[in-house]
């Protein structure tokens, strides 16, 4: 057998609006299916950010997951939900990927989601996309070709506007081998491995069944991607804006010590990990600290080397020229002061309140601190009839 370790690596995000057939895609792409919260199978919908990894192997030309050929590329996904109240949860999916697969249904065609998930790709400056036309089982020819026309003339413009289309059906399996064909040639992006570490945690959990005995107890787990440098098993770590606690109305936030006691890139044990897949660190803190995501949003380092947390930004920022998601045109207004917003940085949601406008600058007083690095791009959301619509984005400049 070929050996599958140190393939490069390509974490992708399955974008799109909800019931595009994106979760039975990943599925097809790697055998796993992803809803398996109680409330996603009961409503049938994605609801948390979904995880499933693959390998891709070249067969003279011919690209399959099924260990027929060379390994090339190992591919790690993010399931993004559709659901137009869960844009929240799909922004800060979108901090960790590298490309992403944007579903539309060929018998919909462009959604509201289809849209906005598409400018919240250009807002995180997402250039890697596969543009995915599923469900053509259910379509005539005619329709079929008619949906592709309408979804080529949508992406000009954008950044999706060179993006291949490949006609699928997920269900049938039909043309899978076109999407890891596409898959296989996205370029790999320069990873930085000589900075200090940067690892956003996307969630996090308590892997240890109930009933477990102290002796087999497992420690708490963080998983996410590692955005630059190199992590080893051993690694002393801190956890940061970390755990928050409330004394006299205000609220404290502690930054987590602990020790890298293992590392996983989907089902395989690693020594380091680099920039590239999703990971999970399992850790020496106690996993009543990790469980039900409590840490996600936090950012990892080695002791010592995390910038201190924000409780004001300061970004660069550009907005939309219209609100996308609405299914209506509607104009995007300016920022106005003491406005509340959302804000989507790294794996972070945070929300806080302007208290300066400039020219393309606002500062902000946030409401949950975060850590961020000047550069670090922001998707920025305002609340419009009781729903976070992304506005716009911006950089962190202080
Ligand atoms: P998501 O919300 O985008 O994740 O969509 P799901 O993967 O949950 O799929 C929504 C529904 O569409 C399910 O009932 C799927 O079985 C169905 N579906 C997905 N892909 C296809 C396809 O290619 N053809 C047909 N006929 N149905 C599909
Ligand atoms: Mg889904």
């Amino acid at each position: 057998m070929e050996k599958t370790q140190n393939l490069p690596e390509l974490n992708v995000g399955v974008v799109g609006h909800i019931d595009h057939g994106k979760t039975t895609l990943l599925s097809k792409l790697t055998g796993k299916f992803t809803d398996t919260h109680s409330e996603e199978l009961r409503r049938g919908i994605t609801i948390k950010l979904g995880y499933a990894e693959t390998i891709i192997y070249n067969n003279d030309g011919e690209y399959n997951n099924k260990s027929i050929g060379k390994p090339v590329r190992y591919v790690s996904f993010v399931d993004a939900p559709g659901h137009e109240m869960l844009m929240a949860t799909m922004l800060s999916g979108a901090a960790v990927i590298d490309a992403a697969i944007l579903v539309i249904a060929a018998n919909e065609g462009i959604k509201p989601q289809t849209q906005e998930h598409l400018m919240a790709l250009q807002a995180k400056n997402i250039k890697n996309i596969i543009v995915v036309q599923n469900k053509i089982d259910l379509v005539s020819k005619e329709q079929a070709l008619k949906n592709y026309k309408e979804i080529k003339d949508f992406l000009k413009g954008t950044i999706a506007e060179n993006a291949p289309v490949i006609p699928v059906s997920a269900q049938q399996e039909i043309n899978l081998e076109k999407i890891f064909q596409e898959l296989a040639l996205i370029e790999i992006p320069k990873r930085d491995l000589n900075s200090e570490p940067f690892f956003l945690v996307a969630r996090s959990f308590d892997i240890n069944r109930p009933g477990s005995k102290i002796q087999d107890l497992k420690g708490g787990v963080l998983g996410g991607i590692l955005k630059r440098g190199i992590l080893r098993i051993g690694d002393e770590i801190e956890i940061k804006p970390g755990i928050s606690t409330k004394k006299h109305q205000e609220v404290l936030y502690k930054t987590l010590k602990t020790k890298i006691l293992s590392l996983h890139k989907g089902n395989q044990s690693v020594k380091e990990i680099t920039p590239g897949a999703s990971i999970s660190i399992e850790t020496s803190l106690d996993p009543f600290l990790t469980k039900a995501d409590s840490l996600t949003g936090c950012v990892v380092s080695l002791i010592g080397k995390l910038p201190e947390i924000k409780y004001n930004i300061k970004l660069k920022t550009k907005l939309f020229g219209e609100v996308f998601g609405l299914g209506i045109k509607r104009k995007v207004e300016p920022f106005k002061s003491k406005e509340f917003l959302m804000l989507s940085i790294n794996t972070t949601i945070t929300v806080g309140t302007i208290e300066k406008i400039s020219e393309n600058h606002v500062e902000l007083s946030l409401n949950i601190p975060i850590v961020a690095l000047p550069g670090d791009n922001a998707g920025v959301a305002r609340n419009i009839d009781g729903h976070w619509r992304l506005i716009g984005w911006g950089k962190v400049i202080g």
